[in-house]
């Protein structure tokens, strides 16, 4: 077996210590998601509205705060897991949208940025 190694290259550390963040941050999301103990609604198991006002109505409101947190949970599980794709190609660290550099304090403060600034300004209009 030829003992062949690619000239190491100090970005290569830098990704395993952002993938090593990035991996982290999914299993805290993760343990996050479960502790809300949500379920996936089921069709047929809703809340009766209308039927016995009252607690039924903080029942639901509840249960749609709650269900709002996972949604964003997830919403953040699937930028994590887009960074770690990125980062596997190599593109990581360049935005999805223009392909520009996306600054380094950026990734710093948030290492599952796949998108500059502008562009993800641009996606929450
Ligand atoms: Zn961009």
């Amino acid at each position: 077996m030829p003992d062949h190694v690619a000239p190491v290259v100090s970005p290569e550390s830098a990704s395993r210590r952002t993938r090593s963040i990035l991996e982290r941050k999914l299993l805290q999301l993760a343990a996050e998601e479960s502790s809300l103990g949500v379920a996936v609604p089921e069709p047929g198991s809703q809340v009766q509205y209308g039927k016995r006002a009252g607690d039924h109505v903080a029942e639901a409101a509840d249960r749609m705060a709650r269900s709002r947190t996972a949604g964003e949970l997830e919403k953040l599980e699937e930028e994590v897991r887009a960074a770690l794709a990125k980062l596997a190609a190599g593109t990581y660290g360049s935005c999805e949208d223009c392909q520009g550099p996306v600054p380094a304090a950026r990734l710093q403060a948030l290492p599952w940025a796949t998108r500059c600034v502008d562009c993800q300004s641009r996606l929450r209009r």
